[in-house]
């Protein structure tokens, strides 16, 4: 058991994140939609405005797998055209939180929204959301779905919780580039949100599982924030384990002092700067205090 007075500010801490997740809509300094990026060949990349969206051009029809904030539709689709006039046949949501579903309703209901079924969970869960038959998945999947086939073949996984319980990712075996969602975004440990059945504590099981699971891939797209390695990856994989065994084993100390223990292994995810575009506020060192805060609120509770 940790010290109860270590408790009482961890909860404090949690509402906090998860304020600061509904509030991000709010805040004036996201950025507007981006402009296209090529992550390879008929794989790209619109920053901005939300979470990434990743656009995959295949032969019956452009794949979206996130659609940012709402209203950015239109934008989405302005940056599409420069690279392509097919219409978009398929969405695929990461996971439910409003900065990468906010514009799926924009698409006509034909559109096939495709989602991990606990993300379809959540989405039903919001009178809003689930009103909009143009937002709602179409399909959901357990543990994988086959999307596609040849070189437009699309495989989607899902190994636990982590940001929230239904992290997909989504992986392009033909272009070995994987979109991570928010379960790895800014390079920085993840925002837990409970609400959503987010743990800190699942989280490196997630994530080394999908190390594990999931083949042939080099590059990563974040959920937020730039395209990265398969390297980077399991890097973010090893300081998320790190984080955790530090929270379970810091008896006697403060979240601070563990965060600043990691800061020489994982100078990357650790920066003491606030990062560029960056929506949710706090700097990496911070989101570090916070998540070894949310682990002793998750050990607590055991
Ligand atoms: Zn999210």
């Amino acid at each position: 058991m940790m010290p109860r007075r270590r408790l009482l500010p961890a909860i404090v801490v949690v509402s906090l994140a998860v304020a600061g997740a509904a509030a991000q809509q709010q805040r004036p300094r996201i950025p507007p939609t981006g402009t296209i990026a090529k992550v390879r060949d008929n794989l790209y990349v619109i920053p901005g405005a939300g979470g990434n969206t990743t656009v995959f051009v295949t032969q019956g029809g452009v794949v979206l797998v996130d659609t940012k904030l709402p209203n950015n539709g239109e934008p989405i689709m302005n940056q599409v055209r420069a690279v392509t006039d097919k219409p978009v046949t398929m969405i695929v949501n990461t996971h439910s939180h409003p900065d990468h579903i906010g514009s799926n309703e924009y698409f006509p209901v034909s559109v096939d929204v495709v989602a991990h079924e606990n993300t379809r969970k959540w989405m039903a869960a919001n009178p809003q959301v689930a009103s909009n038959p143009a937002t709602m998945p179409d399909r959901a999947f357990t543990d994988r779905m086959t999307l596609g086939s040849g070189d437009d073949r699309i495989e989607l996984y899902y190994f636990g919780a982590g940001h929230t319980d239904g992290d997909a990712f989504i992986v392009f075996p033909a272009r070995r580039a994987m979109a991570a969602g928010d379960i790895f975004a800014w390079k920085m440990a993840p925002l837990i949100d409970p609400k959503a059945g987010g743990s800190v504590l699942a989280l490196p099981d997630t994530l080394e599982k999908a190390v594990k699971g999931i083949p042939d891939v080099d590059t990563v797209i974040e959920g937020h924030g730039d395209v990265n390695t398969w390297e980077g990856f399991r890097d973010y994989v090893q300081f998320s384990r790190a984080l955790v065994d530090a929270a379970k084993t810091g008896m006697g100390k403060t979240a601070e002092e563990i965060a600043a223990d990691l800061r020489p292994t994982f100078s990357v995810f650790t920066k003491d700067a606030l990062l560029t575009d960056m929506e949710y506020g706090g700097t990496p060192l911070s989101r570090a205090v916070i998540n070894v805060n949310i682990a002793f609120q998750e050990l607590g509770k055991r």
